[in-house]
Parts: structure tokens; sequence; C-alpha cells
């Protein structure tokens, strides 16, 4: 009876595990490799900052990065393993550094950490100022690096620290975190502007003159409508889903995903269990990671309603604590790349959703620039 009864036990526990994902794990080829070398893999976010700030005293002493650092998503052999060509490195800073009047401080902080990585390990990053910058950057074997300001409390309703943060080497900023500001609404707090006020407007246009890209990730579905009606330039997704697979408020919702088409820009996906899985299964296991299948059913179901050039990854990689099997740490990317090759996907649609896309996305914003500032 006893032995029945654990075959039973062991019949139910693989039944329920096969119901999260019965699809079987991603092996990398050697051509799967050949691919995703040959890409431009570009991420959208990565909270190394915040981490490094968190656990390492903001001290590369504390936390080498040239060490196996397993606290850690990301280290720079697993960025080379991973086959990072280029990186936006998040500067965020809590939104309630908002209240206490400090967020543009700690941005800056945050931003001298970025500074003093690259100073540290000269030979693996490199600031970049322009989409050219990378391409050069890269072709010389360097890590491409670029800063995304995550809040636009961080302006702290200045227009002229916009340019101020461009200056030191910030290319996007996501107009608001968890919670709404008086200018823009967030997609997980209560709207206090209707979307977008007018000073919300402004901050898009100075953006927009500036050329740092409009980051719609963490705002509320009206805000996304209204900074699309807004902005000249071609916004950015940095870390964000689909919403039609999890319907959580940080993903983005399909009306939206076709506004991409006109607009130019790109959405990347953000690998966070809690977003990628379904929503059905989030809201019953908190634990439940999903697997890497989950987060690359994302990106095909951005290429159906959104089209192959309005897609990307922003990973989210050292800003979340859970994440789907397979795509534990910033080493796992090719494992991406094959999975898309082994669903049909071409090399070159492949090397556009790697990074092709918010390359061209940063290129429209450094053209519309341009225009602006003449
Ligand atoms: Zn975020």
């Amino acid at each position: 009876m006893k032995h029945v009864s654990v075959v039973f036990a062991v019949l139910i526990v693989s039944s329920t595990l096969k119901a999260q994902d019965s699809r079987t794990p991603v092996v990398l080829t050697e051509a799967g490799r050949k691919v995703h070398e040959a890409g431009f893999l570009f991420d959208g976010h990565n909270d190394l900052p915040w981490q490094m700030r968190e656990i390492g005293s903001s001290s590369f002493d504390v936390l080498d990065i040239r060490k196996h650092q397993p606290k850690l998503h990301t280290d720079i052999d697993r960025l080379r393993e991973g086959g990072v060509k280029a990186q936006f490195w998040s500067v965020y800073v809590p939104a309630d550094t908002n209240d206490a009047g400090t967020a543009l401080l700690q941005t800056m902080q945050q931003i001298d950490l970025v500074h003093a990585m690259i100073r540290r390990y000269p030979d693996v990053f490199e600031l970049a100022r322009t989409a050219d910058d990378l391409e050069r950057i890269v072709k010389a074997g360097k890590i491409g690096s670029m800063m995304g300001i995550e809040g636009g409390y961080s302006i702290e309703l200045s227009l002229a620290n916009i340019q101020r943060l461009y200056d030191r080497g910030c290319r996007y900023m996501t107009l608001t975190h968890s919670k709404s500001l008086k200018w823009a609404d967030s997609a997980t707090d209560d709207p206090r502007c209707n979307g977008l006020s007018e000073f919300g407007k402004e901050v898009i246009q100075e953006m927009n003159r500036v050329g740092m890209l409009i980051d719609l990730s963490h705002v509320s579905a009206k805000c996304m409508h209204r900074s699309l009606d807004v902005t000249r330039a071609p916004v950015i997704f940095s870390h964000s889903s689909a919403r039609a697979l999890n319907s959580h408020p940080r993903n983005v919702p399909d009306d939206v995903l076709k506004r991409m088409k006109t607009n130019g820009g790109v959405v990347m996906v953000n690998f966070y269990s809690r977003y990628v899985i379904p929503e059905e299964l989030a809201e019953k296991d908190q634990k439940a990671p999903g697997s890497i299948h989950d987060v690359v059913d994302h990106i095909e179901h951005i290429i159906k309603v959104a089209g192959i050039d309005h897609v990307g990854l922003g990973s989210d990689f050292d800003g979340v604590p859970r994440l789907p099997t397979q795509l534990e740490d910033v080493s796992t990317y090719p494992l991406i790349t094959q999975e898309l090759l082994n669903r049909g996907h071409s090399k070159g649609d492949v090397h556009k959703l790697m990074g092709g896309n918010v390359l061209r996305a940063l290129r429209g914003a450094e053209a519309v620039s341009q225009r602006l500032r003449k």
C-alpha cells in the first residue's frame, strides 16, 4: 500500500510539472552559437548599479565583477559568455527619493558608479555617446555602455536636468517607476494627471530635442498612448512584456503594440517570471518561475502584433527576484537565439530583435534631435 501511494505521488508531481511547461530544455548548437555571436546583442535594462549600491557598498573592490559573483546575475565572464555587445545600465533610484528631495543627487551617484565601473575595467566597457559610437566600441571588442534613468522624478521638475543627465551618458528615461508623478501616471498606482500633464508633454518635447529616448515601461496604458501622441522620435519599452499573455499592468497591451509600427519604437521583453508566465499560473503559484519558452512566447506575440522590427530584449537582470529556467543570468542569452532558430525564425530576424531594432530606434532619436536643435 505504501509503495502504491509513493508511485501515485510521483505521478501527481510529474503531471503538475508538465502542466507548468512540458517543453524540453533548449540545447545550444554550434550553429546557434555562431548566429548569436554574429549578432549585436543590446539589452535594454540591467540593474547591476543598484545591486552594487545595495550589496556591494557601491564599490568594485567589495564586489569585483572580474571574479565570479554568485549573488549577482551579472559579472564580466558571464557577460562575455552571453555575447552581450551593448548594455543600457539602469541608474535607478527608488521612488521615495522623490519625497525626500534626493532623487537627482542619488541618480548622479548611480551615474558616477557606472563611470567608475568603466574606468576600472577599461578593457571590458566603454561609454558610448551615439549609435555610431556603440558600433565602434563593439568592433574593438568591448561592451558599449549607455545609461537609462528609471523614474522621471530624477529630473526634479526641471527640464534643464534632462540635458544635464544626457551629458553624463543617459540615453533613455523611463517616465515613472512604480508611483504616479504629478506629470505622468504609473501602471501600478492611481492616476494623478490623466496619463500625462502639460508639463509631461514638455518633458517629452525636451527629451526629443536633447536626443534621449522616451521609455514607456512602468507607465499606465493611458500615459503610453498620450506619450505616443506627443513624441516625434521612436520610443522604447526598456523592460516590458506582452499583456495579452499575462495581464500584469507592467506589460504592454496589444493596442499599444500596434502603434509601434508607425512610431518606429521597440518593446524589449522583460524576463521576470512574474511578468512572463501565464497570469493564472502566476496568481496561483507565487514561486512559479516558468522557463525560457515563456519568454520566447512573449517575443513571438510582439512579432505577431507589432512586427519583427519592433521587438527587443530588456532582461531586468539584477533587478528581479525570480527568473525563468535557462534564463538565470547574463550568460544565457544564446539560448534565446537558439530557441528562436528552433522555432523557424531567420538569422536576420533574430539579429533584429537582439539589438538591430533598438539601435535603429536610437538612430531615429538622434536624427530627430539634430533636426530640432537646428
Ligand atoms: Zn523597472
